[in-house]
């Protein structure tokens, strides 16, 4: 099939695939061709494609009202706020919805240089924290940086080790952000050491750390938040990708000591906490609040992780519940990530030369997860 882009910019590395129609851990090209997705819009479409109660959802909702903006409130924004924030950061935590993970970032680092009256961000080697230039600048790789220089200043970037946290974070310090477990560089999960030097640190310092949970959290490696399962409650966490079941949503959630920061003309955008996006949220929240779906997705994550480990030519095999990733000893992952898509009809991505990440919906089955492994051993 002949696909024509002439009209769309050449930022994207697009494979020449069309897809039509999504159900479940299924999607399907303008073929008719069948293919099992392992990675969900990159973290997004984590109840399926197409989960019959965020369609309905969307549909009821968009039928009622679409749009009213933020001068105004909607019960859908309402009610998803405090969803979100009931059990999170603690009492008092307070919610701005964003479109986007980058816009949450971003939120989240106008609250913290507000809360200190300016200050530096520390950011993490091998976190991706987004595009726009406040979490690009908090994304230290030179290739993204590079062509958008000059960055925003006042940001400085250190190796993910407690012992570089606790040499950086000092009274000037506005923020630490981090992503609790490294999702575009290869799914790197940070360790407890790390985590908590990071929270002593901004302790001392008068510092805000901020979890960037876009690719991580809402029951991606097993509970709501990745923070659950570590010894650290962040000051700001911010969410995105899977909250509206593939319709464009983010949050920060600021925890009580940050909470009052914003005030009425310090940020806004126009369309965030639509009332169409957050009934989808609410659906999607139904199904990845479950606890016996969150125990599957910790239980299916050591099971994929240790037949992944059995693959020939796989080396190091990384992650938490359903976000993982392999090393591919001798390299080539893109290649192997090519001819998934093109010969064994199964969708997965790379994100380096030699690592290939798998993020299937969290609903995947066993029989799922035993087919991909299959499609896999055939290729490798
Ligand atoms: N933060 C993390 C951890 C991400 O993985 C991403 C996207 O991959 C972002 C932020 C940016 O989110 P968005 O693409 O929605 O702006």
């Amino acid at each position: 099939m002949t696909i024509t882009d002439d009209h769309l910019t050449a930022n994207y590395a697009r494979f020449g695939v069309e897809f039509v129609r999504g159900e479940g851990t299924r999607l399907w090209d303008a073929e008719g061709n069948e293919y099992l997705d392992f990675l969900a819009g990159i973290s997004v479409s984590n109840v399926g494609h197409c989960h019959p109660a965020v369609v309905a959802a969307i549909q009821a909702q968009a039928a009622r009202l679409i749009h009213v903006g933020n001068l105004y409130y909607t019960e859908p924004m309402l009610a998803l706020a405090g969803r979100l924030a009931r059990g999170s950061l603690g009492d008092g935590t307070k919610v701005f919805l964003t479109n986007s993970g980058a816009e949450a970032v971003e939120a989240a680092i106008k609250c913290a240089r507000k809360a200190k009256q300016g200050g530096d961000v520390v950011s993490l080697h091998r976190g991706f924290h987004g595009r726009t230039y406040g979490a690009l600048s908090a994304t230290p790789q030179e290739s993204k940086q590079a062509p958008f220089a000059p960055m925003v200043p006042g940001f400085r970037a250190v190796e993910p080790t407690a012992a570089a946290i606790r040499a950086t974070v000092d009274d000037r310090t506005a923020a630490l952000i981090l992503e609790p477990v490294q999702g575009e560089s290869g799914v790197w999960v940070l360790g407890d050491d790390v985590l908590l030097a990071a929270r002593e640190a901004c302790d001392a310092h008068g510092a805000a750390l901020i979890f960037d949970e876009v690719q991580c959290g809402l029951g991606r490696t097993g509970t709501r938040w990745h923070f659950e399962q570590t010894p650290v409650v962040p000051d700001l966490l911010t969410t995105a990708k899977g909250l509206g079941g593939g319709l464009p949503i983010g949050a920060l959630l600021a925890g009580p000591a940050y909470a009052e920061v914003f005030a009425p003309g310090d940020h806004g955008s126009t369309f965030p906490g639509g009332p169409v996006i957050c009934a989808a949220a609410h659906a999607v929240l139904d199904v990845v609040g479950d606890e016996a779906l969150l125990a599957r997705v910790r239980s299916t994550g050591e099971r994929l992780r240790a037949q992944l480990a059995e693959l020939p030519g796989v080396g190091e095999v990384r992650g938490a519940g359903l976000m993982n990733a392999f090393d591919l000893v001798d390299g080539g992952a893109p290649d192997v990530v090519r001819r998934a898509l093109l010969e064994e009809r199964l969708v997965l991505n790379a994100t380096g030369p030699a690592t290939v990440r798998l993020l299937p919906p969290l609903v995947v089955t066993d029989a799922e997860v035993d087919e991909a492994l299959a499609r896999l051993q055939r290729l490798l």
